[in-house]
């Protein structure tokens, strides 16, 4: 399309697109082009390949002092639906879905009124003399803000004490919109914009690298959306610590923002390609397929996404608690082999830092 032709030209030369390239996407580039163009670029970087990994998720507890309206997740501790599992409940749910082969343990949680760092210190000790080369991909940068400040320390000595007991990595929530205004709108006690890339700065600079991710689909404008991709492609071009950017659909089932629809697929697939073409620091965009739907997933590798994220091999309830159709999403090596394999793509399997295995 000759409209698009200045952009079609930048990709083709691996020019960096702009703010109002990537807002003209948004607001007029049809999804069907998206996804070539989208395409090509995946194809170059990753060819055929798609990655997954085996891993297990805990969520250690959903109790939380904060309460973001567009959340599902979080409980106060008298609710009947609300969980705190102890060390050693932790270590059976690993030691149950050890044997099947996982590299991965992904944890994250609520911030919880008074676990700060000598609970998870011990938990991440007790992981590490069982299982010495299980990889752990702990909190959000929201977490470690507040577990620092239940324990009276610095942001810098919290990650520096968790790096010493077994943090390899860290997870990419509590990104939501970076935008101040929304942010004040949909979770006004949570962690601020610039602190959140602050945290993941110190992380990257103590060679702790992390994923990225961002809310998308509730009352944030495509404005929005650039900005928050903006700011972690320029914190990116500074640490190169981000390994991954996964988009996170808002899910409007029991929370208190009081939307009553989702966007559609359609708009998932333009928001993972205009992702994929803006994002061009950022080598891998996942589909998060407990929160997608498998087939929703599958279909988002052709729109740019290169990861199936993994076997999950537990219940992560943060999804299914806002109405994703899994309720207990978890998939085989094998089935998820054949899903990638029956799109028309190559699995691999990786470790936490996509290095294939
Ligand atoms: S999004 Fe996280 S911090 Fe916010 S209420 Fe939910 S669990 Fe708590």
């Amino acid at each position: 399309m000759e409209k698009f032709r200045d952009i079609e030209n930048k990709l083709l030369k691996r020019e960096r697109l702009s703010f109002d390239d990537a807002l003209r996407m948004y607001y007029e580039m049809p999804v069907q082009k998206l996804g070539v163009l989208a395409n090509n670029i995946k194809q170059n970087l990753h060819g055929k390949r798609v990655f997954f990994n085996r891993n297990i998720h805990v969520e250690t507890s959903n109790i939380c002092v904060n309460k973001c309206k567009f959340c599902s997740f979080y409980r106060d501790s008298v609710c009947k639906d609300s969980w705190e599992y102890s060390i050693p409940e932790i270590i059976e749910k690993i030691q149950q879905n050890y044997k099947s082969g996982i590299t991965e343990v992904h944890i994250v949680g609520s911030l919880h009124p008074t676990r700060g760092i000598d609970f998870f210190t011990e938990l991440f000790k007790q992981i590490k003399i069982k299982w010495s080369n299980l990889h752990i991909k702990a909190f959000t940068a929201v977490e470690i803000e507040h577990i620092a400040m239940l324990s009276g320390l610095s942001i810098s000595n919290c990650i520096d004490e968790l790096k010493s007991v077994g943090l390899d990595s860290v997870a990419g929530g509590g990104a939501e919109i970076f935008d101040e205004n929304i942010r004040k709108q949909i979770c006004p006690e949570k962690t601020a914009s610039s602190d959140w890339l602050n945290i993941h700065r110190k992380l990257h600079n103590k060679n702790i690298t992390s994923n990225c991710t961002m809310l998308y689909g509730h009352i944030e404008s495509y404005e929005n959306r650039v900005d928050h991709m903006n700011r972690l492609r320029t914190l990116q071009d500074e640490t190169g610590g981000f390994n991954c950017f996964i988009p996170l659909k808002y899910k409007y089932a029991n929370n208190k923002l009081g939307l009553k629809k989702e966007v559609s697929l359609s708009e998932d697939l333009k928001n993972y390609a205009i992702a994929r073409l803006f994002l061009d620091n950022i080598k891998h965009l996942k589909a998060y397929w407990p929160m997608m739907g498998k087939e929703s997933s599958l279909l988002a590798l052709n729109f740019g996404a290169n990861d199936m994220d993994g076997t999950i091999y537990d219940s992560t309830k943060i999804y299914s608690m806002a109405g994703a159709q899994d309720t207990k999403p978890t998939i085989s090596k094998t089935e998820m082999e054949q899903l990638i394999i029956n799109e028309g793509f190559i699995p691999i399997e990786r470790d936490s830092l996509f290095n294939p295995l």
